[in-house]
């Protein structure tokens, strides 16, 4: 599957935003955002920028496929289906975004990235309702229980990410237990949880043009 490996921290210098990519890494004095919080590259430091509305829709939409690890293809596939559902487009883009599998994994502490998770989805680590689930695009529903495969029960990076997973928390809608390595989707995840900043409605007018 296709990904975006541009560097990590890179993007979150671009967003103005730490977006958390890289695990543990981010919580420490080692942030690349933390030591250089302006822009990467030659006009990074530039303060005078104008800066047209297209330009703020576009980098409001990157933002979050940064977040998700996701590329233009796919983001905007997920995007059209958010649109055909009833309700409002934007909170439906980040609700199907959050009910994706990897995030999942991440947000209930199995892994300390996205992309960490992703890795243990496609190599088969993880089970849905007792049924191996190796896409990570896979979107739980109410009541899925995620379990990890007895056999990586064992796996040091994931037994150090459940111990550091108080520091992040767990949302609401998901409920951890951490002792059999299962986690149970207790209700379809809500808009108010997501705590970093995004206008989604930006992402609704870019591609609504
Ligand atoms: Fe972003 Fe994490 Fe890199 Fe900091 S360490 S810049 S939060 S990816």
């Amino acid at each position: 599957m296709a990904r975006n490996i541009g560097a990590a921290c890179r993007r979150c210098r671009r967003e103005n935003l730490k977006l958390f990519l890289k695990g543990d890494r981010c919580y420490s004095d080692k942030c690349a955002f933390e030591r250089r919080a302006f822009g990467p590259g030659q006009h990074g430091q530039s303060r005078f920028r104008k800066v047209s509305d297209y330009a703020v829709q576009l980098r409001e939409k990157q933002k979050v496929k940064s977040i998700y690890g996701m590329l233009e293809k796919q983001f905007k596939l997920t995007f059209r289906k958010a649109e055909s559902q009833k309700g409002v487009t934007g909170e439906n883009l980040l609700i199907m975004l959050e009910r994706r599998l990897d995030n999942a994994i991440f947000r209930a502490g199995f892994a300390s990235s996205r992309s960490q998770a992703r890795q243990l989805v496609r190599h088969k680590h993880i089970l849905v309702n007792d049924r191996k689930v190796n896409i990570p695009s896979f979107l739980v529903s109410e009541n899925d229980v995620i379990t990890l495969k007895e056999k990586s029960r064992a796996n040091g990076a994931i037994n150090e990410s459940l111990e550091a997973v108080a520091r992040r928390g767990v949302p609401s809608w998901l409920e951890l237990d951490k002792d059999s390595y299962k986690a149970t989707v207790k209700a379809l995840p809500n808009r108010d949880e997501l705590t970093l900043p995004i206008q989604e409605q930006l992402i609704v007018e870019l591609y609504s043009k």
